[in-house]
């Protein structure tokens, strides 16, 4: 069988990687390989460098409306191929295409042109001392940047770093997941197609301890920007904070969603569906927790679990799926063995969270039935550690203390949900919340502007808005003296 070759992007060409060896990409709805990744190593990452290095100057010294003008001519590239990139991103992950085409792809589109206007509109800041002189501040670029993505949102995060370090006046060279490669390969034609400037965005596929760690140890890649689990943050910071490198981490959640029985209950219902079990539970946003202040608790549980078992596990290709696959099958085990162990903690499952097999060409593939578990404390290991998949346990609660002491026991500190309509109460909550993002009585509402990141084991530093900006640039202070 001959499957299609994902090749690397360097220097503007399409490349075999220094070792011709591949790796398997698989197919999540039907469990098969459909093409070949690079295996690339550090040779590879080290010819992405030094294109990227190539380019460093000419690209930052291009006037910002120009750089931005790029931006804008790719962003509409992928947006006319929409369908396409759209179609690919399903069958890469297994989540439904309906999902790809609304918040996948028109995110990745919305991230280059939010942040091609950043680059038009980025200023630095003046401080003025009173008859003595003034100091003013360039922000400058950092040269070469590492930008390290997850597999959940494929081109969306990729673009997301890709985005603002291009931006900023920064060359790039990418890792996309080794999971999901496929759209970063379409984002390479889209930059071959119109192009782009040669060596300005790189991208080297491959394994994480391979070809990540060696963007991470490169000794002129300046900065890394990465979104991935917290173990794996962990190593980076290990190996690149000893060189001094500028680190953005974006890690893993184990996020609460908090129900108070004076919420908007239909409105709150209908989200926190979409909030356990879009994109199958493999949102790193998605409330996984969900607490329900006692007296709503058996309205809550019964609802809830009758809309959950109405949604529709199909093919992703299919336009009426609600639920597709799961990203791998060592993915499926891992959130199979969370079920499993929820049990043995002494937890029910009162719905789902068995494998479910389809028929046809999907008959392979990774399917889990959305899970409900109840009747675990809030310290067990299965409301510790992130699952990543489609698995929410339900947990009654009586006081706002009560509830804001189990939201805050993990580890975690990304997102947290909120629903009431007691104003008070809400802001009196979100204070007091740890985590980097607080949704009240909505969730994943996103505006590209504000901050985006976690506290505690959750991840350093924030994206968004002009905060990316400022991570991929190096402040410099000028001071003159009347
Ligand atoms: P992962 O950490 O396994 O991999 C992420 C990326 O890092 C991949 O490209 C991988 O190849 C690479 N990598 C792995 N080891 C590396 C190393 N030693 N050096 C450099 N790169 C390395 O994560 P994943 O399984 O792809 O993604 C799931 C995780 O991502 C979850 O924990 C989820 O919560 C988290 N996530 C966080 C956010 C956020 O914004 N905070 C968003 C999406 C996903």
């Amino acid at each position: 069988m001959s499957y299609e070759k994902i090749s690397n992007y360097i220097g503007g060409q399409f490349r075999d990687p220094v070792s011709c060896q591949y790796l398997d990409n698989y197919e999540p709805g039907t469990g098969q390989v459909y093409s070949l990744i690079p295996d690339s190593d550090e040779r590879d990452v080290a010819d992405a460098v030094m294109a990227a290095k190539n380019a460093a100057a000419g690209w930052a010294a291009m006037k910002n409306e120009d750089r931005s003008l790029w931006m804008l001519r790719l962003a509409d590239a992928i947006e006319r191929d929409l369908e396409m990139f759209a179609m690919a991103e399903s069958k890469d992950t297994g989540k439904p295409v309906s999902l790809a085409k609304i918040m996948d792809i028109p995110r990745a589109v919305a991230n280059f042109r939010f942040f091609a206007h950043a680059a038009t509109q980025f200023s630095s800041e003046a401080h003025y001392m009173q008859g003595t002189g003034v100091n003013y501040t360039l922000r400058m670029p950092l040269g070469v940047v590492g930008c390290i993505s997850p597999w959940n949102l494929p081109l969306y995060l990729l673009t997301w770093k890709i985005a603002p370090a291009l931006a900023s006046g920064n060359t790039v060279v990418a890792k996309p997941s080794e999971i999901t490669p496929y759209t970063a390969y379409l984002l390479s034609k889209a930059c071959h197609e119109i192009s782009f400037p040669e060596g300005v965005l790189n991208i080297v596929y491959g394994l994480g301890q391979k070809t990540g760690e060696a963007i991470c140890i490169h000794p002129d890649v300046k900065a890394v920007s990465f979104t991935g689990g917290t173990a794996t943050g962990k190593r980076i910071a290990t190996v690149a904070a000893p060189m001094f490198k500028k680190l953005s981490l974006e890690l893993g959640g184990k996020n609460p969603n908090v129900i108070f029985a004076d919420c908007n209950y239909e409105e709150m219902l209908k989200t926190s569906v979409r909030s356990s079990f879009s994109n199958q539970g493999q949102i790193c946003l998605c409330g996984s927790r969900i607490f329900v202040e006692r007296p709503l608790y058996k309205k809550f549980r019964d609802d809830f679990i009758k809309k959950v078992e109405s949604l529709k596990i199909g093919p992703p290709d299919a336009a009426d799926t609600d639920m597709g696959a799961v990203v791998s099958r060592a993915h499926m085990d891992k959130i199979m063995s969370y079920i499993e162990l929820a049990g043995k903690e002494g937890g029910s499952l009162l719905t789902g969270g068995k494998p479910v097999k389809l028929g046809g060409k999907n008959g392979d593939g990774w399917f889990i039935s959305p899970a409900v578990i109840e009747g675990l404390g809030p310290d067990c290991r299965t409301n510790q550690e992130e699952i990543f998949g489609p698995v929410v346990t339900l947990t009654p609660f009586d006081t706002e203390n009560e509830v804001l002491a189990w939201a805050n026991s993990t580890g975690y500190g990304l997102s947290a949900t909120l629903w009431t309509e007691d104003l008070s109460r809400a802001h009196r909550m979100a204070e007091k919340i740890e985590s980097g993002i607080v949704w009240i009585n909505c969730w994943l509402v996103r505006d590209l502007r504000t901050p985006f990141g976690g506290v505690k084991n959750s991840g350093v530093g924030r994206e968004g808005g002009m905060e990316a900006m400022r991570f991929f640039t190096e402040p410099k202070n000028i001071c003159i003296r009347y």
